[in-house]
């Protein structure tokens, strides 16, 4: 490999791209310096903006060719530093591959590039009736391949899966700069599926520059329903009677426990369903295309469960305004981190032992700091719990670490993961082998130098 000559490398970058396409020094916009998380907030050498496929492919040769880092940036609303960039490496931006190509109603799918924002999608999906089945709070900034390269959920997991389970195709540049063609059919059983590889890498493979994924009917009818329950069996059981009467049909199916909703109280001005706020909050969306029917499913399932003893209180919406009021419940965990000093987790665990997990989470926090304060909440469908601590109570000098150490250590026993969302960045690296055995942890850094010989594809990102 030759000496690297800085000066010379953002000559040859700047001849490959278009004019403008290559931000350097001042130029470079403050947000490229790290993801959502601000973790490891450093400057890049360069921002390299390509506008397709081959200019993708033309930086990464020529990355190869002298090592020089390469971070990919979506909409950097990740949260475990899997976006932070390398001082000595270049970011490459996906922002100008925005295009919709193709939405093909007949065949259920839509073949969009990899910048293409997740709420522009659902807008231009709309307009035929269809929708993508994944839905995130950051919606208006994430883009498609930033979410199929953390596999991300969201809201709908439990309807419709998670990233990966929506895609058919993907259209990959490896770092040598050889394409991985777009594959856009539905079976296919011709060796091992690449694409796959991909979706979760967290950018550490090659950058995904094309998709084709699956679309699914928008239902015209939606009921939202607010419960007040004692406890995690009751939303269990309520989970149960409904997929037995609304098979395909929960949307989301979420649970707030008092520590969560009594913060909300403090903090946020947004109107509580119940007072005083029970044991377990739990926010349903059921979806149909026949109002009545699903309203009627979902009126005799509560009635089973307050019979049962398991609901003490329900509340369905009866306009989309009452809904979208219930759901800020929910979508007010943004504002709250504004009034801590935020430790997130995005932890899962086998569904049923959800409350079981909690309660020893809670009892471990409580022996190391009795005075600590945390927060629970989570998607029940998919066993995924979200814990927030805030370490502006914990005594001075606490790290996120020394935190996340504490949480990580109950997860063994219950078989759980360390990520089920935001993946595992820098931030969790050091807690891979909590989640993953070292055959698995082996399988994956044998993938990475067959792929990345030069190591030059987000460096340091998942493990070293
Ligand atoms: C408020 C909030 C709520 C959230 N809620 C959820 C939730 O409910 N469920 C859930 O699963 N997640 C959730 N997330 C996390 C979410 O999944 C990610 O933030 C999002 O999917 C990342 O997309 P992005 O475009 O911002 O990617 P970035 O943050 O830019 O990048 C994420 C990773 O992907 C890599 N990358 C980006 N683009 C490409 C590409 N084209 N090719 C290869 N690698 C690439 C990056 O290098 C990085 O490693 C939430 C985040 C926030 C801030």
């Amino acid at each position: 490999m030759p000496t690297f000559d800085p000066s010379s490398f953002l000559e040859s970058l700047r001849r490959t791209l278009s004019a403008g396409a290559v931000l350097t020094g001042g130029d470079i916009p403050e947000h490229h310096h790290a993801d959502w998380s601000g973790a490891g907030a450093v400057a890049p050498l360069a921002v390299a903006r390509p506008n397709g496929t081959e200019e993708v492919a033309a930086v990464l040769r020529l990355c190869n060719a002298h090592g020089v880092p390469v971070v990919p940036h979506g909409g950097l609303t990740g949260l475990s530093g899997a976006a932070q960039p390398v001082a000595r490496g270049i970011v490459l931006s996906l922002a100008r591959l925005d295009r919709i190509e193709q939405i093909d109603p007949a065949a259920s799918t839509v073949t969009v590039q990899a910048g293409v924002i997740l709420q522009r999608l659902q807008e231009a999906l709309a307009g035929h009736h269809l929708q993508f089945g994944v839905d995130l709070a950051p919606r208006g900034t994430c883009q498609i391949g930033g979410l199929l390269a953390c596999n991300a959920g969201g809201l709908n997991v439990i309807q419709h899966g998670a990233a990966r389970a929506q895609v058919i195709g993907l259209e990959c540049v490896l770092p040598g700069g050889d394409v991985l063609p777009l594959r856009a059919l539905q079976k296919n059983c011709t060796g091992y599926d690449l694409a796959q590889w991909f979706i979760g890498s967290e950018g550490t493979l090659g950058v995904i520059t094309r998709a084709v994924l699956k679309a699914v009917p928008l239902p015209t009818a939606r009921k939202t329903a607010c419960l007040a329950l004692s406890g995690v069996d009751g939303a269990l059981d309520l989970l149960a009677r409904l997929r037995q009467r609304l098979p395909q049909q929960i949307a989301a199916f979420e649970i707030m426990w008092d520590d969560f909703l009594g913060a909300a109280k403090r903090w946020v001005p947004v109107p509580q369903p119940f007072d005083p706020i029970p044991p377990l909050t739990a926010l349903i969306d059921v979806t149909g295309n026949d109002e009545a029917a699903i309203g009627q499913a979902l009126e005799d399932a509560l009635g089973e469960g307050i019979e049962s003893g398991w609901i003490d209180d329900a509340v369905i919406a009866t306009s989309l305004a009452q809904a979208a009021q219930l759901w800020q419940l929910r979508d007010c965990m943004a504002e709250l981190w504004t009034h801590m000093k935020p430790v997130n987790f995005d932890l899962s665990v086998p569904v049923p032992r959800i409350g079981e997990f909690r309660a020893a989470v809670q009892a471990a926090l409580a022996r190391r700091w009795p005075d600590h304060r945390a927060y629970y909440f989570g998607h029940i469908g998919d066993g995924n719990l979200h814990i927030i601590v805030d370490a502006a109570v914990l005594p001075a000098g606490t790290t996120a670490y020394d935190v996340e150490a504490v949480v990580f250590a109950e997860l063994p026993p219950f078989a759980g993961s360390i990520s089920a969302e935001h993946g595992v960045g820098t931030l969790k690296k050091p807690f891979l082998g909590i989640s993953r055995g070292a055959a698995e942890i082996d399988a994956m850094r044998a993938v990475k130098r067959a792929l990345d010989p030069n190591g030059i594809m987000n460096p340091g990102k998942i493990f070293d």
